[in-house]
Order: C-alpha cells, then sequence, then structure tokens
C-alpha cells in the first residue's frame, strides 16, 4: 500500500472513530432523555383524571343528597306518580348539571319511577346499560358510577329514592393524552375506556397500583391509581415503539451524517496525504535521476516549511554534484591530454625504468587505480617477472608461468581481461595481488606480447570502456617504446659482447673493471681477476675441427657462467682464453670459485650429437686486489703470471699469483 493511501486512510480512521462514538453517546443521551421524559409525565397524566373523576364523585354527591333529596319540587312530583313528569323534571336536572350522565327516581317500593340519561359511554363491543341493568348492578359496575338509592323524604314520610351516576367514558380522559401517552379506564383486565381516536387494543396484566409494565403491541412502560375501592384503575403509558422509533431515527440520522463525514474527510484526507506524500515522490525521483547521472535534475521548492528546507538541500546537493562531476570531467579530459602526449615522451627515451614507470603511473592515474602492476617475460618467454609495481607488495610478488592466473591468460592469449565479470572471469593465481576490480592489458611489440599491465580497484566501481581504451592506448604506446628500447640495448650490447659466445668482450671488462675498482676503493673491499685458458686446445681444432672447436668454445662459456654469480662478469678476452671479475671476493673466495670452474670443466666431456665426446681440461690463474696489484694492467699481468705457472706445473689446475716483493713499484 503506498504511502498515500495509508495517510489517507489513517486520516479518515483519526476522524470518524471518535465521531461514531460521540454519535453513538449522543444518540444513546437523547434516547435516554426523550424515554425519561415520557415516563416522568405518566403520573401527571393519572392524577389529572383521578382528579376529574373525584371531582365528578363530589358533583355527584352533591345533586343527589344535597339538591335533589331535599327539593321540594321533585317530592311532589314523586309524590304525583306521574311518570313522564318525573322524566322531565330528572332531565332538565341533568341537563343542568355538568359531570353527572343520569339520575333514576325509585318509589318507595324500589320501582323506578323515573330515569333520564345522558349519552352511551365508550366500551368497545357494549351498547350502554338500561336503567334496569344499572340498577341490578354493584354501586359500581364496569363502565359507570352509581349512588345508592338516597332517600327523598318530605316532613313525614318516605316518598322515594334518588339514583345519580356518571359514565367512566373517554369523556373522563379527554385532553390528557399526550402524542407519546395514552390514558385508559381499566376494570380487572379489561380496558373500558379510551381516548376516541385510539386505535391500539391494550392488554394489560398483573396491574397493581404504581408503575407497570404494560403490553401493546409490543412492550410499554405505564403507571396507574385505582378509583374507588373496586378493581377500576387508570392506567397512563408510554410505548416503547416511541423511543425505539425515535431512536431508529437517530441511528439513521447518524449513518447518514457518518457516512457524509466519511465522503469529506476522504477527500480532505486524500488531499493532505497528496499535500504529505507529493514531496517524497519528487525525493525518489530526484534521488533516482541522481542515481541515473542526470545531475541537472531539480525538485520543485513549494514552501518554506521543513519540506521546502528539504527540497532546497537537495537542490543544493544536485548542484555541488554537478559541479564536481563537471570539474572531474574536465580533470579526466585533461589527464587524456596528458596520457595523449605521453606516447610521445615514451619514445623520446631509452631507459627502459622510467619508461616501465610512465606507463604504469600514467595509466594508473588516468583510470583512478589504487594498485598496478608491469609484467614482462623472461627471456625464455615461459614465464613472467613484476618489472615494476604501485600500490602492492612489488617484494612479494613472484614470477608467474604464461597462462597461470589473469596476467598469465592475457600473456598467453593477448586479450584483455576485465573483472569484475558477468562470467565470473579467470581467477587470479596465488602470486597476483588481490583486488575486487581488475583489468589487465597485453603490452605489445611487432606484433608480440612482450608483457601486461594490471590495474586494480579497491571499490566496488569497475572500469569502463573509456578506462580500456585509455589503457589499450597506453600500452600500445609502451609497447612500441619497450620494444625501442630492446632494440636500443641489443645494439648497446652488440658492440660490448662477444659474437660467438655471446659473453662480454675485453672492452666490456676495462669498463666494468674501472666501476669494481671505484667500488672496491671506495668501501676499502677486495675483488679478484681469474684468468681462463683451455689446455691444448689446438689439438681439438686439429682433432675435431675448427668448426667443433666453437661449440665447445660456446659450451664452455655458458658452463662457466653458470658456476658464477650475477654480480661477476665473465669475459672473453681473446682466442680460448677468458677472465672472471669477481667483486667482494678475496683470496681464498676467489681460489674456491677458480677450483668450481676447473671441475666444471674436467668432469664432464663436451658433447654433441653424433660426435664424439671431448673431454677438456682449464688452467687458472688468480690475481687479488689489492695484493696482487692495483690497476688493470697490473691485476691481469699478475694473473697472466699465475696461469704460466699452472701451465707449466701440468695444467689442469689453479695457481694464485706471487705477491710483489716489498717496496717495488706496480704498473697499472
Ligand atoms: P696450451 O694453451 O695448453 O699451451 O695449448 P694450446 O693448444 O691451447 O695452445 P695455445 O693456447 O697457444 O693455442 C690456442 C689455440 O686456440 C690456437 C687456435 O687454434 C685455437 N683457437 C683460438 N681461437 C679460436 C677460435 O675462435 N676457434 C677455434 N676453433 N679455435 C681457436
Ligand atoms: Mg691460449
Ligand atoms: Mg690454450
Amino acid at each position: 500500500m503506498s504511502l498515500q493511501r495509508r495517510l489517507t486512510l489513517f486520516f479518515i480512521l483519526i476522524v470518524i472513530l471518535p465521531l461514531a462514538a460521540a454519535g453513538f453517546v449522543v444518540q444513546d443521551v437523547v434516547v435516554r432523555e426523550v424515554a425519561n421524559r415520557a415516563e416522568s409525565a405518566l403520573r401527571p397524566a393519572v392524577n389529572s383524571i383521578v382528579a376529574r373523576y373525584n371531582e365528578r364523585v363530589s358533583v355527584l354527591g352533591d345533586v343527589t343528597r344535597a339538591s335533589l333529596s331535599q327539593n321540594e319540587d321533585f317530592v311532589e312530583i314523586i309524590e304525583g306518580d306521574d311518570r313522564s313528569n318525573t322524566d322531565d323534571f330528572l332531565k332538565r336536572r341533568l341537563n343542568a348539571t355538568n359531570g353527572l350522565d343520569f339520575l333514576i327516581a325509585l318509589n318507595p317500593g324500589e320501582d323506578i319511577a323515573g330515569a333520564a340519561t345522558k349519552r352511551g359511554f365508550f366500551l368497545p363491543g357494549f351498547s350502554p346499560p338500561t336503567v334496569d341493568e344499572i340498577m341490578s348492578a354493584d354501586g359500581i359496575g364496569p363502565g359507570y358510577v352509581r349512588t345508592e338509592p338516597i332517600e327523598v323524604a318530605s316532613p313525614d314520610d318516605n316518598v322515594g329514592f334518588i339514583v345519580g351516576g356518571f359514565w367512566l367514558d373517554d369523556t373522563l380522559l379527554t385532553g390528557t393524552s399526550q402524542p407519546s401517552i395514552d390514558t385508559h379506564l381499566v376494570a380487572g383486565d379489561r380496558i373500558i375506556a379510551s381516548p376516541a381516536n385510539l386505535e391500539r387494543v391494550v392488554r394489560v396484566e398483573g396491574i397493581e397500583e404504581g408503575t407497570v409494565e404494560v403490553e401493546v403491541d409490543g412492550n410499554g412502560r405505564g403507571e396507574v391509581s385505582s378509583l374507588g375501592d373496586g378493581d377500576m384503575y387508570v392506567l397512563a403509558w408510554t410505548p416503547f415503539s416511541e423511543v425505539q422509533g425515535l431512536e431508529r431515527n437517530l441511528l439513521g440520522a447518524l449513518v447518514g451524517l457518518l457516512l457524509l463525514a466519511v465522503i469529506a474527510t476522504a477527500v480532505l484526507a486524500y488531499v493532505l496525504a497528496r499535500l504529505i506524500a507529493r514531496p517524497l515522490e519528487e525525493l525518489t525521483e530526484g534521488a533516482r535521476a541522481i542515481a541515473g547521472g542526470r545531475f541537472d535534475h531539480r525538485i520543485p521548492v513549494r514552501s518554506k516549511d521543513e519540506v521546502g528546507q528539504l527540497a532546497l538541500s537537495f537542490n543544493e546537493m544536485s548542484d555541488h554534484l554537478d559541479t564536481t562531476i563537471t570539474d572531474l570531467e574536465s580533470s579526466r579530459d585533461q589527464l587524456q591530454r596528458a596520457v595523449d602526449r605521453v606516447g610521445a615522451t615514451l619514445r623520446s627515451t631509452h631507459d627502459m625504468g622510467q619508461i616501465l614507470d610512465s606507463i604504469l603511473s600514467t595509466a594508473s592515474d588516468a583510470v583512478l587505480a589504487e594498485a598496478g602492476s608491469l609484467w614482462l617475460f623472461t627471456g625464455t618467454r615461459d614465464e613472467l617477472y613484476p618489472a615494476l609495481s604501485r600500490g602492492t607488495d612489488e617484494v612479494a610478488l613472484d614470477r608467474l608461468r604464461v597462462g597461470e592466473g589473469i596476467v598469465g591468460l592475457a600473456a598467453e592469449r593477448g586479450i584483455t581481461v576485465m573483472l569484475p565479470a558477468e562470467d565470473g572471469g579467470p581467477k587470479p593465481s596465488r602470486n597476483e595481488p588481490r583486488f575486487p576490480v581488475t583489468l589487465a592489458v597485453p603490452l605489445y611489440s611487432s606484433q608480440r606480447v612482450t608483457g601486461v599491465i594490471v590495474l586494480y580497484r579497491e571499490g566496488a566501481f569497475p572500469f569502463d570502456s573509456k578506462d580500456l581504451d585509455t589503457v589499450v592506448f597506453l600500452a600500445e604506446q609502451g609497447g612500441v617504446a619497450i620494444e625501442n628500447v630492446l632494440l636500443h640495448e641489443d645494439a648497446q650490447r652488440l658492440s660490448l659482447t662477444d659474437g660467438l659466445t655471446g659473453v662480454w668482450n675485453r672492452r666490456y671488462l676495462q669498463m666494468q673493471f674501472k666501476q669494481t675498482l671505484a667500488s672496491a676503493n671506495r668501501f676499502d673491499r677486495p675483488f679478484s681477476v681469474l684468468l681462463l685458458d683451455l689446455d691444448n686446445f689446438k689439438d681439438v681444432n686439429d682433432t675435431f675441427g675448427h668448426q667443433r672447436g666453437d661449440a665447445i668454445l660456446i659450451e664452455f662459456a655458458q658452463r662457466v657462467s653458470a658456476a658464477l654469480r650475477e654480480i661477476d662478469t665473465f669475459v672473453r678476452y681473446g682466442g680460448e682464453e677468458f677472465v672472471c671479475l669477481l667483486s667482494e671476493t678475496d683470496i681464498s673466495g676467489a681460489r674456491t670459485t677458480a677450483e668450481k670452474i676447473r671441475q666444471t670443466i674436467s668432469n664432464d666431456p663436451f658433447t654433441a650429437v653424433g660426435e664424439e665426446p671431448v673431454s677438456l681440461t682449464v688452467s687458472i690463474g688468480v690475481a687479488c686486489y689489492p695484493l696482487h696489484g692495483n690497476g688493470y694492467q697490473s691485476l691481469i699481468e699478475a694473473a697472466d703470471q699465475a696461469l704460466y705457472r699452472a701451465k707449466e706445473e701440468g695444467r689442469d689446475c689453479v695457481r694464485v699469483a706471487k705477491r710483489p716483493a716489498p717496496g717495488l713499484h706496480l704498473a697499472t
């Protein structure tokens, strides 16, 4: 569910729930109040009917007792014994009196002497009782109140009786009903009078003085009072249906109100939620734009409140990013131009170290690599060695076999390797540093791979195609430059090496001797010279031919080179004579090395495919600086004299020069 929907729902609930609760409370209070009011009006209604009843009873007493029984005219009429006169008199009297409904005259034998009645009374299903019926009933029957016969007396004797009464009908109730209250006269469990307009049929059960529960088409609450001494009651009641109807109406109104409130709140809540959610959506869109590289994206600032401030800050951030990216791009362009220029620089120098450093540092800077190294083939082209590295421990890097790891693969196939790759890509070997992002590009010269430049990043940003183009360009330029250097070095080496054996020549010996002598002097260290001459080599030529002699000379040079240290210099001095310049070596070290060389030659015969093996020996003269001389000439001469002695003393041996006599001036 979106934030906007959640907010809308939340706002609706926050308004509607309390409103609904308040509505139901109010409805309940109103219903109770209405019910209470109706109930509190019951007692006065009952009392007013009882008062009206009492008033009639009092009128009845007055008329019958005081007015008629003492009336001389009436005495005379009864004594006249004329029924029509009696009826007329009683009728006039009845009409003149409010609250009376019938008057009956009896003669002394208590037979009817005359009667007057007003209208009938309201009793559903009944006709007004006849005079006889009235007289045969008790004092108060259902539907009427009647006095006992009161004696009408002349001063002398009884002339008859007078009986009066009134109907217990709706006239007692007239005007007492209210909209929510109905009044009735009840005899036993029967209604004997109700307001004329009442259509409800009422059955009252278990009536007692006071408040009763009555049943009327359902239920209602009522109050009663008894009339007189019999089981006559006045009932005033209010039906529950009135209150229930009110409750229903109020509920309907409340539900309608709530529905209206829901609609109104929903509209308002939607607008409010939109106001809140919209800036968030705009911020999200902005963040997506920035993530997608659209740094010119701006968010509308609609207010000065917190949301507006956020939008403002976001736009400031975008501005800042935009400027930074522009700056970065321009510096990248500058760097690219520098890369372009580096090609020319590389071609103008023959210093291999400087070239390698230039390639690696320019490439690293151009593609923002944290580390990198440059690998070159060994002479045998079956391994690669780390010529230079940045940001990684160069000493820790070991040689790599061609085909091994990332660098080995790039070198073997002449391909570019970029990691991380979709298919996982090759894994670095144990000898390669481990970085999450790697780019390896082969260096070519004359269509041949000469090495590999590899760059690393520590972060998660992979190299892109621009980076690749830059490094490939530098690798191409670097390859050409390396080739030039190698060609240059070849040319130089050729003038300092021996054409047959490939070892250094006498010119190089002289150059190297100067350096060795200077270093020995500065650090006060010794060094030694060995002069080697193959024994009876002329015989080899004579026996096996000059060509075989050449091949043996080549193998001789290889065997001696292998027996020496890297820092020693091995030189073909001329013909079958060679010189070893052993730096940092005293007389005993020199003797040991010479002996080792001698054995290397004499131990194994020189073989060649399809040829007879040739056993050879070598004689070696040893001279030591500063013991036997302090310059090139003197040391070579001293070694030569020692060699001469070796020849003299039977060949295949090592002889050390004799110490010059003290005070003798040595030529240099
Ligand atoms: P030793 O030194 O024991 O006295 O006897 P040797 O036969 O070696 O005598 P010497 O040193 O005087 O002879 C040098 C021989 O080496 C002469 C020559 O035939 C041979 N020689 C010199 N240079 C070359 C070369 O480049 N190739 C070949 N095949 N032989 C060479
Ligand atoms: Mg010789
Ligand atoms: Mg010789």
